[in-house]
């Protein structure tokens, strides 16, 4: 069966066509500046150069059908008809607390996912316009959800309960969900194979540094901590995301600076993190660059990222009463060497030693810590498109 996962974000869509039995990825690409002048419409057959050709796009639609063309091209397409798109699987930011796994869509599915709008304003509507796409083009193709905050919903209560008043859970539906689940999920899982260990019995901490960062506690193939809450804003220090500020920052700086709260929260959102405390870049590769000319802002947003991520890993290492890895993952987790040898620096005490040979790589699956080291360090690049095509296939399978 060869699927068709689709990440629908409001002016972008990423899409990649899988084999299941497989597991090659036969074509992948990108939709640019939809709904916006000059859509940017990109495709690479595997095995063969991208191309990247500039298509009007005015909505999602267009986009789909674009990739469904480019797919089943005589020239350069991977399939003769859409016949042979057994599945199509999106992936929705916000399930709530609804779905703890992934799920055939139907149009209940749809409506309850929309009833998690609220909750994800800027994705989940776009995440539905691309299934609601797919579904116009393709009628007779079944539809998998794959939810972001799936994997988290075994959080034990303590865990993402706020400490605020208790209706605002059962009458809001305020509380920590946890995001980046599917990465979280197939890194873990990964790890425990790599380590020929037990995923049922392995203590992991998954650390997913890329431009929206979050870290995850994962005992026994479950995620019982995560770092991102109620929406991704929480947590680390991100690209452009505050991550963990002190709520009574809101008040006081609306009052001081007379902001309002749509432009606090543009400020948290897209402003702030590496980028607001560096001044020079979201992207740590240029951080790093100003870093070696000596920008001592730059230096200290580095310093900031890392003693966040250090104070979120030996957290849940208590909370997990016990680590058996600590994994890498996404953008910089994959590829940044230093600013893995800079958080583990401080993990000694537990048994963790970084090799700073084995660490000296970047974007592929190794063990990075000492042989003698009691806790492994891994880098395990994500891949969700994978996670989600091993969903779909299964679950197709078991709804015929
Ligand atoms: P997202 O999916 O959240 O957009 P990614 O996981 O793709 O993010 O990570 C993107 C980030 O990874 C970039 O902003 C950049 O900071 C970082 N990155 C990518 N390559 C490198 C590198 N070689 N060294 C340091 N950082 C890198």
């Amino acid at each position: 069966m060869k699927i068709l996962v689709i990440n629908c974000g409001s002016s972008s869509l990423k899409y990649q066509l899988i084999d299941a039995q497989s597991e090659e990825v036969l074509a992948k690409g990108l939709c640019e500046r939809i709904g916006i002048e000059g859509s940017m419409f990109t495709y690479q057959k595997t095995g063969c150069d991208k191309t990247v050709t500039q298509i009007d796009q005015p909505d999602h639609k267009k986009s789909i059908s674009i990739v469904l063309d480019a797919l089943t091209d005589k020239e350069n397409g991977v399939i003769a008809d859409l016949s042979e798109i057994g599945a199509v699987g999106h992936r929705l930011v916000h399930g709530g607390e609804e779905f703890a796994a992934s799920t055939l869509i139907t149009d209940e599915v749809i409506k309850v996912v929309e009833s998690c709008n609220d909750l994800a304003p800027l994705h989940n509507p776009a995440n539905i316009i691309g299934v609601n796409a797919c579904r116009e083009l393709m009628p007779e193709t079944p539809m998998v959800g794959v939810f972001d905050t799936a994997f988290h919903q075994t959080m034990p209560p303590e865990a993402f309960i706020y400490g605020i008043l208790y209706e605002y859970y059962t009458k809001d539906k305020v509380r920590k969900y946890g995001f980046h689940g599917t990465s979280h999920a197939y890194v873990s899982k990964r790890t425990a194979e790599i380590l020929g260990m037990d995923y049922d019995k392995a203590k992991i901490v998954v650390c997913h540094l890329g431009n929206g960062a979050s870290i995850c506690a994962v005992d026994g193939g479950k995620s019982v901590e995560t770092s991102m809450g109620l929406t991704p804003l929480m947590g680390l220090v991100m690209g452009t995301r505050s991550g963990e500020i002190d709520p009574g920052v809101m008040e006081y700086l609306g009052k001081k600076e007379n902001m309002s709260f749509e432009e606090i929260m543009t400020m948290l959102n897209k402003k702030s993190g590496v980028l607001g405390i560096s001044g020079v870049s979201s992207d740590f590769r240029d951080v790093d660059i100003a870093v070696e000319d000596g920008n001592k802002q730059a230096l200290l947003a580095l310093q900031v990222f890392v003693h966040r991520v250090v104070s979120y890993i030996g957290a849940y290492i208590a909370v997990m009463n016990d680590v058996d890895a600590i994994v890498f993952t996404a953008g910089v987790g994959e590829n940044d060497q230093k600013a893995r040898a800079e958080i583990m620096k401080n993990f000694g005490y537990i048994g963790a030693y970084l090799d700073p040979e084995k660490n000296n790589m970047r974007g592929k699956e190794a063990i990075i810590s000492t042989d003698d080291s009691k806790v492994k360090i891994l880098v395990v690049p994500t891949n969700e498109e994978l996670m989600i095509a091993r969903d779909i296939k299964r679950i197709v399978e078991e709804s015929k």
